[in-house]
This record gives structure tokens, C-alpha cells and sequence, in this order.
């Protein structure tokens, strides 16, 4: 296949994309006739997370060549910074142990259209939901996906969440770990430091056809007699198209996952017009930016200060409403927990500081709460007027009438000495923005027609998550819909 001046005219939107100007006709003045090493497969796979890797043993055991291409040397999304937390309902597993959950499909995607506010795409979330429990026993029975059941481990309590186990840490590593282990079973090729910079088409239809690579060695072609997954994760990593769509707060985040994923599915499949949805939406939590200590439980605990030292959130929102919050209302977004000796010696506080001290993260501590505030920065008066405020409206039980008010269901005084000011910021997880996909995982186009040949899924789609998401669901809905668009695929030959 030939760059032609056409694709150089695509690379001027995509270039337009990115930079935010318009489009740039003066490269596709220069345009030359060019060949590029060619390699054809059944499918082409663009990124080695979750979503991309199951496509593929998935295509591979329905008997289709699938290639995976990453730009990285390694899995290096978010899959490998994920804690593992995968969902079914009355999976093997849970049988296996007996679990009477009460769970079903119905709550499952009533949950998930609740915590999605009722905009997340119906008919995914209902595919999710009903192929949950499906996938994850083929995970464990086909692929060898070891999971941990029975704890009450995320919301909303039912038993749901499966935590994939082994010997690495986190899970969503080891979970890599046991799909690439299968991928080589299988010879499925995967082809590092190969960086998908263009897509492909028939120039007589727009059918996608395959996928340009940028290598070490110069760019090359891989052709998919069916079609091209962008499986290429989200754009947390990129802080333009962050600012220009999820806005400067989301963008001032530290990521607390990968640092390569950029944005790829929306950027190349611009010149497709895909339908492009809830590209301002996205997960945050807590972290200490420079060293990554994680403080996931105390911002559950205590109050929350700015450097200004003054309350600017309700300690009794979700985490990923503080982390929000810590963004968006404190300078440099940065917030402080204060809390006290018996809050400290919570068993729930544990991994916490656990992370805290071995990552060599700051955690200010003094027997005074003046003492503290000038350990850590923070003024000595207006943080014991804080502290004074609280304890008295805890005791009144009038913590909702404090400004900003404080919700918590178990809140807990700040009264026994030593005292703690843990540093923390909001933190980016996953974008859940992208082209708009199908049950099929067929990207749509700006009229809700599939685009012939292109697909995406995991973060690198969109339609599936808004505002915030179950505990363990974008794991397991990358697997549902890899495992949709390769069975769509295997249809497709018959
Ligand atoms: C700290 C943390 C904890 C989490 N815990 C959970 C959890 O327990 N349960 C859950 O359900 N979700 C969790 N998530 C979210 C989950 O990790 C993601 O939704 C999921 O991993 C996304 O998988 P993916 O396949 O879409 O992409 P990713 O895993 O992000 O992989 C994308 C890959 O594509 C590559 N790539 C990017 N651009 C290109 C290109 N141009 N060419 C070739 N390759 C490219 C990247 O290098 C990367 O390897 C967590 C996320 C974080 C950050």
C-alpha cells in the first residue's frame, strides 16, 4: 500500500487534532508515492492492554490470525497499574465457594446505570452485564486467570468483585501476566515499539484496512482482512486534550496509572468522523503525585485541608469526588487529611501508610495541633479554630451544618494526640471518553452508522462510563467487548 496524498490530507486532521489549529494543507502539498514493509492478518490489534490482548487469544481460539502492535517495550497501560478487581455475578468461582450473593444480572446493570447517572449506553451496559460472569469463567477456565472470591471488597458489598491473585503485584499486572502467558501459547504475534500513527483505507469505500507504524526501523503496514481494534487505552497521559476537554483541573492531575496512554483512538480515527462521546468524563482518586504513596482510605477519614488551610471539601463525598474537589478548589491541588492517633491505628489505615513510609512520602506528625500545622506547612491558628469546629459540631451532631458541610456516616473526632496532616492531590486514573462502539464493538460515525472495518474497545471507546465507575467493570467490560468483536469477527467469516 502507497502514502498517498490522501493519507498525508489525514495526517493533517489528526495533526489538526492534536494541536487544536487548523487543519495543515501545506504537508499534503508535499506528498510522495512511498512503500512501506507489508504484513496482513486476519485482524490488527493497535495497543497491549486488557482490551487489545483478550481480542486477540479470544480471535485466535475462534481460528483468526490476530497481531498485536504496542509502541511501548512492554504492556505499559493501565491494565499493569490496576488494582485486578474484575465483576460477574454468579460466576464458577463463586459457586465453587458456595457464595449465596443475592447478586444478579439486573442489579448489575442497575448499578452500573446508577453510577453512570443514566448515561451510560444502554445496550453495553447491558452486554457488560449479561456476558460478565461468561467471560470471567473463560478467563479462568481457557486463559488461567487466577481469582480471589468471597471478600466484600468493592461497592456496592455483594460479593461481586473477583481480584485477580498470584505472585505480582498489583493484580492488574499479574492478570497481564496470565494473558500474555496464553498469547504465547497460542503464537499470537506481538510486535513491540510499534507505534500506530495512521489508519488505513480502501480509497474507494473508507473501509479501514490496517494500521501505519511508526518503528526504530522506520514505518511499516500491517493489514486486517477484517478490520483494525483500536485498543489503544484513553488520554489520561495527555494533558492538552485533557485541558481541551476535560478542563485545566483534570488536566493538573498527576496520573495514577500509565503514562502512555494518549489519546491514539480519538486522534487517528478522527478522519473517519467517528461519534465521539463523554470526552470530559473521567475517574480520579488520590495520590501523592511525586512519589505515587496511595492514601486511598484516609481521605475516608479526618478532615481535608488546603495549603491555605482552610476546609474546601465534604470529607464525607467519595474519594473520587475529594480527589475532584482537591483539583479544582485548592491551589496547586493539594489537600492535607488531618486525623488523629486512634484514627491512625485503624486496621483499614494499614496499606496506607504502608505506602506512605515506602515510598518515602511525607506524612507531618505532632503531639499539638499547632505543632502540626507548622510541621506541615500549614497556619498554626486556623487550623486549630478547624479542628476546634469540627470536634464541637461532631458532638452537637451539626457537622452538616459546617461550611463546607460534612456528610460522613461514621465521622470520627480529632482528639488524641500524636496528630497526622497527610499531602495528597487529586489524581487521574482513566478517561472514559472515546468513539462511540456498538454491542459488536463497531465504532459508530457521527450519523450512528458502523465505520466499516474499525473497531475499539476498552478505554480507547467510549459510551460505556460517565462520571464514575463500578469498582472492577472497565476491566470487565474491555473483556466482554474484545471477546464481542472477535466472536463478530469469526461471524463475519462464515
Ligand atoms: C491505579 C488504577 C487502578 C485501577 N484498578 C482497576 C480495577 O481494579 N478494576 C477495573 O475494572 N479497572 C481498574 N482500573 C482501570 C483499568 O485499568 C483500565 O480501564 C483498563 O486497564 C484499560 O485497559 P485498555 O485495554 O483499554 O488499555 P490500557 O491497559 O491502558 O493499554 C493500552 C495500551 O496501548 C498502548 N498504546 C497507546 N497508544 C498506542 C499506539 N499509538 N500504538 C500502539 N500502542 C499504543 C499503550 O502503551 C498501552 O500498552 C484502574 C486504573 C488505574 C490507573
Amino acid at each position: 500500500m502507497n502514502t498517498s496524498r490522501r493519507s498525508l490530507l489525514k495526517g493533517g486532521i489528526i495533526a489538526s487534532m492534536a494541536t487544536g489549529f487548523a487543519a495543515m494543507p501545506a504537508i499534503a502539498s508535499a506528498a510522495e508515492e512511498t512503500k512501506f514493509p507489508q504484513h496482513t492478518y486476519d485482524l490488527v490489534i493497535a495497543g497491549l492492554g486488557i482490551g487489545g490482548i483478550v481480542t486477540a487469544i479470544r480471535a485466535a481460539e475462534n481460528g483468526l490470525k490476530p497481531v498485536v502492535l504496542e509502541k511501548m517495550g512492554s504492556a505499559a497501560g493501565n491494565t499493569v497499574y490496576s488494582a485486578g478487581f474484575m465483576l460477574g455475578v454468579n460466576t464458577k468461582m463463586q459457586q465453587e465457594k458456595g457464595l449465596k450473593t443475592g447478586d444478579t444480572t439486573e442489579k448489575f446493570y442497575e448499578d452500573m446505570m446508577k453510577v453512570s447517572q443514566g448515561r451510560g449506553d444502554p445496550a453495553l451496559t447491558r452486554l457488560v452485564a449479561e456476558n460478565a460472569d461468561d467471560t470471567l469463567n473463560w478467563l479462568h477456565d481457557y486463559v488461567g486467570v487466577k481469582y480471589g472470591v468471597g471478600a466484600k471488597l468493592v461497592w456496592p458489598m455483594l460479593q461481586r468483585a473477583h481480584l485477580t491473585i498470584g505472585e505480582e503485584k498489583p493484580g492488574g499486572k499479574q492478570l497481564m501476566s496470565y494473558l500474555l502467558k496464553k498469547a504465547k501459547e497460542l503464537n499470537i504475534p506481538i510486535i513491540y515499539n510499534a507505534k500506530a500513527v495512521e489508519l488505513l483505507d480502501n480509497p474507494k469505500n473508507g473501509t479501514v484496512t490496517g494500521v501505519k507504524v511508526k518503528t526504530a526501523k522506520g514505518f511499516e503496514e500491517y493489514i486486517g482482512k477484517l478490520g483494525v481494534v483500536m485498543a489503544t487505552g484513553g488520554y489520561s497521559a495527555n494533558k492538552m486534550m485533557l485541558t481541551m476537554m476535560a478542563g485545566v483541573p483534570a488536566a493538573n492531575m498527576p496520573v495514577r496509572g500509565s503514562n502512555t496512554v494518549t489519546g491514539e483512538s480519538i486522534l487517528l480515527t478522527a478522519p473517519y468522523f467517528p461519534r465521539v462521546v463523554n470526552v470530559d468524563q473521567y475517574h480520579c482518586g488520590p495520590i501523592h503525585g511525586p512519589t505515587g504513596a496511595n492514601p486511598l482510605n484516609i481521605v475516608n477519614t479526618g478532615i481535608a485541608v488546603s495549603k491555605e488551610t482552610k476546609r474546601y471539601t465534604n470529607e464525607g463525598h467519595t474519594y473520587v469526588e475529594m480527589s475532584r474537589d482537591t483539583a479544582a478548589k485548592t491551589k496547586d491541588n493539594w489537600g492535607y487529611m488531618i486525623v488523629d492517633e486512634d484514627t491512625h491505628n485503624l486496621p483499614m489505615l494499614k496499606n496506607d501508610w504502608f505506602s506512605y513510609a515506602s515510598k518515602k512520602a511525607p506524612v507531618y506528625k505532632a503531639d499539638t495541633i499547632e505543632g502540626l500545622a507548622k510541621e506541615a506547612g500549614l497556619n498554626p491558628e486556623e487550623l486549630k479554630k478547624i479542628v476546634d469546629e469540627y470536634n464541637t459540631a461532631l458532638k452537637e451532631g451539626k457537622l452538616d451544618q459546617l461550611t463546607p458541610p460534612n456528610t460522613h456516616k461514621n465521622p470520627r473526632p480529632i482528639l488524641k494526640a500524636p496528630f497526622y496532616a497527610v499531602p495528597f492531590q487529586g489524581g487521574m486514573t482513566a478517561t472514559f471518553g472515546g468513539p462511540l462502539i456498538n454491542t459488536k464493538g463497531q465504532v459508530l460515525d457521527t450519523e450512528g452508522k458502523p465505520i466499516k472495518g474499525l473497531y475499539a474497545v476498552g478505554n480507547a471507546a467510549g459510551g460505556l462510563f460517565y462520571d464514575n465507575y463500578v469498582g472492577g467493570a472497565q476491566l470487565t467490560s474491555a473483556s466482554v467487548i474484545g471477546r464481542a468483536i472477535a466472536d463478530h469477527m469469526k461471524a463475519l467469516m462464515q
